[in-house]
């Protein structure tokens, strides 16, 4: 999949697979300062695995799924983004549902934070049903430690 869309907000994602690769620049002038590829996200989509199967997601996730980068993979690549692009502002995870992987999303988080990048995750929110669960669930998320 490749979207590329114009306007004050021009942004192209690229898909290699699980990994994406986001171009965004946010005004005509920032687009025009452009001379080479400056990405400034990196979207992971970790797993097509989900707990959920809905009827029109675009990667036809389902719970049946296995297919997922492995811990290590994932970091390989936050690591390769960063010394590559040095534009590289925020880590996106996605899927599937990211948040399956447990411990090596963490570890993911924690390793985007101490390189300065800043991240996102798209989650189906299952994990939020109950306000002190999902609040306690947030708080572990934002201090990662090691859960592997
Ligand atoms: S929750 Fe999202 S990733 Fe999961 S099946 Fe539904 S649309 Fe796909």
């Amino acid at each position: 999949m490749t979207r590329i869309s114009n306007g004050e907000n021009a942004s192209a994602v690229f898909d290699l697979g699980l990994m994406q690769i986001q171009i965004s620049a946010n005004t005509a002038a920032e687009r025009n300062m452009q001379t080479g590829v400056q990405p400034t996200s990196l979207t992971i989509l970790p797993t097509y695995k989900c707990n959920a199967s809905c009827r029109d997601c675009c990667f036809q996730s389902n719970p049946r799924l296995s297919t997922r980068l492995s811990g290590k993979a994932i970091l390989d690549r936050i690591n390769e983004a960063k010394a590559k692009f040095p534009s590289i502002r925020q880590i996106i995870f996605s899927g599937g549902e990211a948040l399956l992987l447990k411990g090596d999303l963490h570890d993911a988080v924690r390793l985007a934070s101490e390189l300065g990048l800043g991240t996102r995750l798209v989650s189906n929110g299952f994990w939020g049903k109950r306000q002190q669960t999902s609040e306690a669930f947030a708080r572990d998320l934002r201090t990662p430690a090691s859960k592997s």
